[in-house]
């Protein structure tokens, strides 16, 4: 891939130095990418509204020492989640899990349309996810068998909240 343009979910976006961002895409056809966004942050940034967690933008991903974004628009923005508190909370968890466990680099359009329904819909969760990627219902702690309520990201396991009570919280995602 030279040049790409693709349907994202957009699952992340964390701040580089001054200006830039790293942002988390999750595609139909090349799954997990991790694309620079330069100026993405700058005061009237063309593309940062566009790099937004939770929404659906179209993306043009260019190839230079690792993926640039050289241009974005939004599809939807899904507003009507992010205007309801716990929908937008169990939005940004399911993005949290996408970033988890989605394939690097290599997509699955069946999964990648059945989770973009479910932003659609306003039911996409970190237990929606978890099952679509096929982890089943997450719902026992592996190490003690009480019901979870997080999942560790480094193991790709539930655990509840006693068992979680030391790991840093970048490990955890909540369920
Ligand atoms: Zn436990």
């Amino acid at each position: 891939m030279i040049t790409a343009v693709t349907k994202a979910i957009i699952v992340a976006r964390t701040p580089v130095r001054e200006r830039d961002a790293t942002i988390t895409l999750y595609t139909p056809i090349f799954g997990i990418i991790e694309a620079r966004a330069e100026g993405a942050r700058a005061p009237k940034a063309k593309l940062g509204p566009h790099l937004d967690p939770v929404r659906r933008s179209l993306v043009r991903i260019v190839r230079k020492n690792g993926f640039v974004i050289a241009d974005a628009l939004t599809e939807n923005a899904w507003g009507s989640v992010k205007a309801d508190a716990p929908r937008l909370r169990d939005a940004l968890a399911a993005c949290a899990i996408i970033c988890a466990i989605a394939p690097r680099e290599e997509g699955d359009e069946k999964t990648w349309h059945e989770i973009n329904r479910q932003f659609e819909n306003g039911t996409a969760s970190a237990r929606t996810i978890l099952r679509q990627f096929g982890y089943g219902a997450a719902d026992v702690c592996i190490r003690c068998g009480r019901s979870a309520s997080r999942w560790y990201v480094p193991d790709h396991a539930p655990l509840c909240t006693e068992c979680s009570a030391h790991i840093p919280e970048r490990d955890i995602v909540i369920l």
